[in-house]
């Protein structure tokens, strides 16, 4: 691929290397991005599937260029982990959704879920960054759950996670495994780490078709699973209302996804609690 001109191929190399620039200016651009604030937390409901009122939000941040259009997560959380800008970053949004939840929480007792990185948790003080957001806004700790992937749990190298999580747990905070079933991971550390629910990967979700039947036998098995080790059963990805139905028939308690509410701003939660109350 070395040929020139409007056909030119781009060679893996070539690639590899625009690639590592784009890293890098992302790094540049997020590290003077956090220094301003440059963000935005959205929040996406949780709804309980008997009634589909909102019990919780999930706080899902953007970067807000003031130059430019929003950047969604998925081209920049990862270039923040690898840098560890997730650190600050993380705490960040950490504070502002508590500051932003605790009146939902006090008009309409809805909870808060806040999305943690692994190399959040291996953080000294990661425990107290929770205890100061909590604090700082006013909103009681068991109003608040951090939400860890698998990967957290199972690869906590000296156990750090484990240990703010256990400390964390003791005030009343609890947590969600996120993504769950796409880690691949052995069921066995859902008996005995500190977790309260699952979040069932939309990867789960049965969607119309030939393959419907097995689908929906998989994700029974899931929720039973739960179940049976007493956790709070979440799933994501709920686009339509069949399967808002199904999953409550299931046994599944609360779910989110476009079928319920796009992820929305804090002026727009308002709203919709309001609207959701009054009925
Ligand atoms: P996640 O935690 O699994 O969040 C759910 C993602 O699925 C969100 O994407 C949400 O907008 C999207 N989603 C919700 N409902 C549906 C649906 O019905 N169908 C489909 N196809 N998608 C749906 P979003 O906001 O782009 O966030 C992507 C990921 O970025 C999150 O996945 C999470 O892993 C990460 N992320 C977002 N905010 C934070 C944060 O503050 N800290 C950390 N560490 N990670 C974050
Ligand atoms: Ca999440
Ligand atoms: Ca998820
Ligand atoms: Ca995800």
């Amino acid at each position: 691929a070395k040929a020139a001109g409007k056909d030119r191929v781009v060679s893996f190399d070539e690639r590899l290397r625009a690639d590592q620039l784009h890293r890098t200016r992302t790094v540049d651009g997020l590290r003077a991005a956090i220094d301003r604030a440059d963000f935005a937390v959205h929040y996406q409901p949780l709804v309980d599937l008997r009634d589909e009122q909102t019990v919780s939000v999930e706080a899902l941040v953007r970067w807000t260029p003031s130059d430019g259009p929003p950047i969604p997560p998925d081209q920049f959380i990862s270039v923040a982990e690898d840098s560890g800008l997730i650190v600050p970053l993380g705490a960040w949004v950490l504070r502002r959704a508590c500051l932003d939840a605790v009146a939902w929480h006090h008009r309409y007792g809805v909870r808060l879920s806040v999305n943690v990185s692994v190399r959040q948790l291996r953080e000294p003080d990661f425990e107290q960054v929770v205890r100061e957001a909590l604090e700082a806004s006013g909103l009681p700790a068991h109003a608040l759950t951090l939400e860890i992937t698998e990967s957290v749990l199972v690869a906590d190298g000296g156990g750090q996670a484990i240990t703010h999580l256990t400390a964390l747990r003791r005030i009343g905070v609890k947590v969600a495994v996120d993504d769950f079933g796409t880690g691949y991971s052995s069921l066995a550390y859902l008996q005995h780490l500190p977790i309260d629910s699952i979040k069932i990967d939309k990867a789960f979700v049965p969607v119309e078709g030939p393959e419907g039947a097995q689908q929906v036998s998989l994700i029974r098995a899931i929720i039973d699973l739960a179940r049976s080790l007493a956790l709070g059963t979440v799933v994501e990805g709920v686009e339509t209302a069949d399967q808002a139905r199904l999953l409550h028939n299931l046994g599944c308690q609360l779910g989110q996804g476009y079928h319920f509410s796009r992820p929305i701003t804090a002026d727009a939660v308002e709203r919709l609690l309001a609207a959701d109350r009054a009925l």
